[in-house]
């Protein structure tokens, strides 16, 4: 079974590092125009996990591993 990735939305500082990173699994929050129902604090977009197995987890790994607010987490 694979792993499923999260983000801890307290901590994500917006970077865009991961997004970068891995497409294929995060992207900022409030993008495409389409809003998930959270709630927007402050306006800032945050990264979110909207398609948890688009990539290799080495690939997600290096993504955690590259978030300098270290907010990326395996929820399993
Ligand atoms: S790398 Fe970390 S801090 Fe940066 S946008 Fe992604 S989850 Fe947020």
């Amino acid at each position: 079974m694979s792993r499923i990735p999260a983000v801890d939305q307290e901590c994500c500082i917006s970077c865009e590092v991961c997004v970068h990173l891995c497409p294929e699994v995060f992207r900022m929050e409030g993008e495409d125009g389409h809003s998930h129902g959270h709630d927007h604090d402050h306006g800032a977009h945050k990264s979110i996990v909207y398609n948890p197995t688009g990539a290799p987890e080495s690939k997600i790994e290096l993504a955690m591993d590259s978030c300098p607010a270290a907010c990326i987490y395996w929820r399993d």
